[in-house]
């Protein structure tokens, strides 16, 4: 983990620079490299282009952390919504939903209530929704939700665990039991050292035997990472195994490493872009630019030239 990401957050969560960057991020070009744009069509129009290469999209309208149950049903309405236009389009239908959109933090039974519409939506057009893991307060009821919902919908809903976390072994091990598709990433939120490992390597080898166990024994696990040491085990151990390209794939953000993206296509590897989209984009921008120093140069640099 980047020894960077508590202060760059702080930073950016302060007034005046949330405040400037909201203001300015789309004109001066800051935000574009992360996010499609600020609505449906603009994602769209992005994941087409992405099938064309030959690679396949999961759709995110930003939003988290909403205070109002008419906020949160709204969420649900619009997700419902992006799945049938994929479908339309001829898009393979797959969204990404953070439960704190859908209302976590007015309750569990008001998020869960508020996936049902949403998944059988999916149900209905053959798709398929992955709920991301947002920080360590959220795991454990993160997790419980996935399970009663995956219950009802088992091809439906997945979820995302995060490889810094202590926990994650047992989680992927309730994943796997019941067959739930996983999303193995890093990730991307500031921790403390007791719920999460706090260096690199431990993120890392937590990372390399997470993955191994998913590839084994997981349902269409996803690797999502842009890192290339990852990535070569990935390869190398599928290889290993003789695992089948077509039993897991690769995802990437949108913005990240587009080359790479490219390469693991052309070399025949099922590539996913995560794209995300919406005017509530700050959130989800200060995690990329805290993931990397060089981001967050380039922003200070902005921010000086006014
Ligand atoms: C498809 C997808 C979905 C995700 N969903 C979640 C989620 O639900 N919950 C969660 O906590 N996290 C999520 N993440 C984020 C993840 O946890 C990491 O924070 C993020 O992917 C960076 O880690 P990395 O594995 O790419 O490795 P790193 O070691 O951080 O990066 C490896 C290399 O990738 C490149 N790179 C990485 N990030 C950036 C960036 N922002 N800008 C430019 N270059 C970069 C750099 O070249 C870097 O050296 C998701 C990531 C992906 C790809």
């Amino acid at each position: 983990m980047h020894v960077l990401r508590r202060p760059v957050l702080a930073i950016a969560h302060s007034r005046p620079v949330a405040g400037f960057i909201c203001r300015n991020g789309f004109s001066k070009g800051l935000v574009r490299r992360f996010v499609a744009g600020e609505d449906l069509e603009t994602a769209v129009a992005a994941a087409k282009s992405i099938a064309a290469q030959g690679m396949t999209t999961t759709l995110d309208q930003l939003g988290e952390n909403v205070a109002t149950a008419a906020e949160a049903r709204a969420a649900a309405t619009s997700y419902t919504a992006i799945l049938s236009r994929m479908a339309e389009e001829g898009l393979e239908p797959n969204i990404s939903v953070k439960l704190t959109m859908l209302g976590l933090d007015l309750g569990d039974d008001l998020a869960r209530e508020n996936m049902l519409p949403i998944l059988e939506a999916a149900h209905a057009v053959g798709g398929f929704v992955r709920i991301d893991m947002e920080g360590s307060a959220y795991t454990a009821r993160t997790i419980a939700i996935t399970e009663a919902l995956h219950d009802r919908y088992p091809d439906q809903v997945g979820t995302v665990i995060q490889s810094y976390l202590r926990r994650s072994a047992e989680d992927v091990e309730r994943m796997i039991a019941r067959s739930a598709r996983v999303r193995l990433v890093k990730g991307a939120y500031a921790e403390p050292a007791a719920v999460a490992y706090q260096g690199r390597r431990d993120v890392d080898a937590a990372y390399v035997r997470l993955m191994e166990r998913l590839l084994d024994a997981g349902r269409y696990p996803a690797i999502a990472t842009h890192d290339p040491a990852l990535i070569r085990a990935a390869r190398a151990y599928t290889q290993r195994q003789e695992i089948a390209p077509d039993r897991y794939e690769f995802q990437m953000l949108y913005g990240v490493r587009r080359d790479e993206q490219a390469a693991l296509t052309a070399a025949g590897y099922r590539m996913r872009v995560y794209v995300p989209y919406g005017t509530q984009w700050y959130p989800y921008f200060t995690r990329r630019i805290a993931e990397r120093p060089a981001n967050a140069l380039f922003v200070l640099r902005q921010l000086v030239s006014g």
